[in-house]
């Protein structure tokens, strides 16, 4: 008797962008292993291949046309593959002037309908075992293959309208997700052996419960819904970090400031500001100006004194003369950047930005102010590592290779040191003994 053996279906993803889109690409695969497919690393050896994409710049939406058309070559050897594309490009190409640019694409659908994923696979290809899934995306648990460090989704889109940004095109205004499930998930979470979650929301800091009457009683906090979501993922055991990103310094209240003292709290906050010029800022619509930011700075770090602070900036936005640029030179030494995402203004259709103003600074230009933030960043990263050396600081080991560990620090400083691979997954305490502009080095204790 002839046994029919079922044949094993692949798939391959790749990940553009933020992490919001790592944490989206990590539902797909949860969805794809439910339905018996797994991985593959070789684009060739997959029968599906979604690309998630990023529309934040020019470049991360080049890529995936490009890769659109070697995917092309694969299907005349493999007529079944199925290529998808979701992420930011579908969710912001309302007329369709995107989807005209990519070849061979068989799946184009913004993030929120990746539960439609099994019922459109297995219409493509009846040998795939279709599933029912809930409407709302966020329910599915993603999967992570790093158990000890995971995001947390907490809330999508953003009702900001920043003149520059495409966010609210593409992923849609602001929804939060209810406090039970955020907090169910972190305690599955805890549970499964994570010790630091990071919490994603577009303006994550502006979260707002529709189920309140989950927060304890004996919450501190009164105003604030993040604060008090803070505070009661300080209480679920096993958790040992708590990070978030990306806030806005508009809804940096004293409560969410106070947060930061909370024992989990890493000792970090990535705060963006993008110019720190005013008008700029107000041209931006920003909703807030350079002395609400330095302001800002100012409170949290009365609150905390060494806590390490990130940003994003960007530069040769539209009428950003030299005289403003140095305004953000000036603000960036005043708050001593531990490390900035600095970015070129790139013009995205559909904004304000590409609508309403001129993209009039030349791009030789923007590349000389960007080298100067640069420059700057790296001159005050080196300044502030130094003072890392001979303190101790906790370590989240994330790698191990020739008897060398490396994880992030509280404050988000990559550290390297001599250890073992039974170190991974593990909290450790580590002595600095050198420091350079992106690394520490030390012994652990
Ligand atoms: S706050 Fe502004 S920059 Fe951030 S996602 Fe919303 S629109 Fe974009």
């Amino acid at each position: 008797m002839k046994i029919m053996t079922k044949k094993q279906h692949f798939y391959h993803i790749i990940t553009f962008g933020c992490q919001m889109n790592k944490n989206d690409s990590e539902r797909m695969e949860s969805i794809l292993q439910s339905m018996d497919l797994k991985s593959t690393e070789m684009p060739e050896n997959a029968d599906i291949i979604i690309m998630n994409s990023c529309s934040v710049r020019e470049t991360a939406e080049r890529r995936v046309y490009g890769k659109s058309r070697n995917f092309l070559e694969l299907k005349k050897k493999n007529p079944n593959l199925i290529v998808c594309v979701t992420g930011c490009m579908p969710g912001r190409d309302k007329k369709g002037g995107l989807k005209k640019r990519l070849h061979g694409v068989d799946l184009y659908f913004p993030t929120r309908d990746m539960v439609m994923l099994p019922k459109w696979l297995s219409e493509l290809n009846p040998n795939l075992r279709p599933i029912d899934l809930e409407k709302d995306y966020l329910t599915v648990v993603p999967r992570t293959k790093n158990k000890a460090q995971t995001f947390l989704t907490i809330q999508t889109g953003c009702n900001h309208f920043c003149t520059y940004c495409v966010v609210p095109h593409a992923r849609g205004t602001e929804g939060n997700r209810s406090l039970k499930s955020i907090l169910d998930e972190a305690r599955d979470l805890a549970s499964q052996g994570c010790l630091e979650i990071t919490l994603l929301g577009q303006i994550v800091n502006h979260y707002i419960a529709s189920d309140p009457e989950f927060f304890s009683k004996t919450n501190p906090y009164k105003k604030n819904d993040f604060a008090k979501l803070l505070w009661e993922l300080n209480q679920i055991e096993g958790v040992e970090r708590i990070h978030w990103t990306a806030p806005h310094p508009m809804y940096m209240d004293d409560e969410v400031i106070d947060a930061l003292t909370l024992p989990k709290q890493i000792n970090f906050i990535h705060l963006p500001v993008q110019s720190g010029n005013s008008e700029i800022l107000e041209k931006m619509n920003r909703r807030h100006d350079r002395e609400f930011y330095l302001e800002t700075i100012k409170k949290i770090r009365a609150k905390k004194p060494d806590i390490a602070i990130g940003t994003d900036i960007i530069v040769g936005f539209c009428g950003e003369t030299e005289e403003k640029f140095q305004d953000t030179v000036t603000l960036f030494k005043e708050c001593d950047f531990d490390i900035s995402y600095n970015a070129k203004y790139s013009e995205r259709s559909g904004t304000v930005a590409a609508k309403a103003f001129t993209d009039d600074i030349s791009k030789e230009e923007k590349k000389r102010r960007w080298f100067v933030l640069q420059d700057l960043m790296v001159d005050i990263a080196y300044k502030k590592n130094q003072v890392y050396v001979g303190k101790q600081v906790s370590v989240l080991v994330d790698t191990y290779k020739n008897n060398t560990c490396g994880g992030n620090s509280s404050e988000m400083k990559r550290v390297n040191f001599p250890g073992k691979k039974e170190n991974l997954g593990t909290i450790v305490s580590v002595k600095i003994n050198r420091a350079a502009e992106w690394i520490l080095w030390g012994d652990m204790l």
